[in-house]
């Protein structure tokens, strides 16, 4: 029996998947659309949901902070609005064309005999475009994104107001006062908590677990690639290996850092050294997750 158990230790790879975050993992922050994102979140929170303008910085850092996006952090204090219309918005008008095919990147996921799969916030339509401007589409096994973990939305309210629905794609805002986030940080009141969002995303240990769940991953066998420190230190949580994408400072949770993803094989070229047997593990599973078919 022990012999069975060392001969199985021998020839198991320590990693069978890479877990991958899009935006600024796979293309450099420098890229653009970061900036060009947090632009149009903000258009959307004056124009769409007539919030002052004068409060969005501060309200938007608050709201990313505590929720892990500012979407999910809308949502909580008390505004509704239709799901595709956000990111239509927040997205569809990114400058796309700043990103370019990376035949470089393309032929080291190419090589590597793992499972891969992209696990982002954003959603799928963005995900997609992303992935076929770098020309990446055919690298990954699939996509977990905003809609793999928020299947439904009936564009309700949530909390009290459970039964009132928005039609089509009208976007309204609460009929109670939206929750004052600014006024919470900066004049608590003993025992007042946050309210609860209904969106699932990183950085919540939650979230990372269902996708998990989703795509059928160990955390003990996979790898996490993620140029946010929050969500690394989330992925460690729950048991990933983590690699911080995007910089050269180790920090806490992180068990890699890459300056850049291109780094992947001169950093961790144990990835490259697995047996042909570890090839066919993965693959097996029938993974219930976005694909590019659908995406
Ligand atoms: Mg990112």
């Amino acid at each position: 029996m022990e012999y069975v158990d060392r001969y199985q230790q021998v020839q198991m790879p320590k990693y069978d998947c890479l877990l991958f975050d899009l935006d600024d993992t796979l293309y450099p922050l420098s890229s653009g659309l970061a900036i060009a994102c947090r632009k149009n979140i903000e258009d959307y929170m004056v124009q769409k949901l007539g919030i002052e303008e004068s409060k969005i910085p501060e309200m938007c850092n608050l709201l990313y902070k505590n929720y892990g996006t500012t979407m999910a952090g809308l949502r909580a204090i008390g505004f509704d609005f239709n799901y595709d219309e956000y990111h239509s918005f927040v997205h569809g008008r990114l400058p796309y064309e700043k990103l370019k095919p990376d035949p470089v990147l393309r032929s080291l996921l190419l090589s590597l005999p793992l499972r891969k799969i992209i696990f982002t916030n954003a959603d799928r339509v963005h995900a997609a475009k992303v992935l076929s401007r770098l020309e990446l589409e055919d690298c990954f096994e699939g996509i977990i994104c905003f809609e793999t973990l928020n299947p439904t939305h009936k564009n309700t309210i949530s909390g009290d107001n459970d039964d009132f629905e928005v039609e089509g794609s009208k976007i309204t805002n609460p009929t109670t006062q939206p929750f004052d986030i600014i006024g919470h940080f900066s004049q608590p009141i003993a025992g007042l908590e946050l309210p609860k969002t209904p969106i699932i995303c990183k950085p919540s240990e939650d979230a990372i677990e269902r996708a998990l769940q989703i795509a059928n991953i160990n955390p003990q066998r996979t790898m996490f690639f993620e140029d946010s420190v929050r969500n690394i230190q989330s992925g460690k949580l729950v048991g990933l290996h983590t690699v911080l994408v995007g910089t050269s400072h180790r920090t806490k949770g992180a068990d890699d850092v890459l300056e850049s993803i291109h780094n992947i094989r001169e950093a961790l070229p144990e990835l490259w050294e697995t047996n042909e047997k570890s090839e066919k593990v993965g693959y097996s599973c029938n993974v219930a997750i976005e694909t590019f078919v659908t995406a």
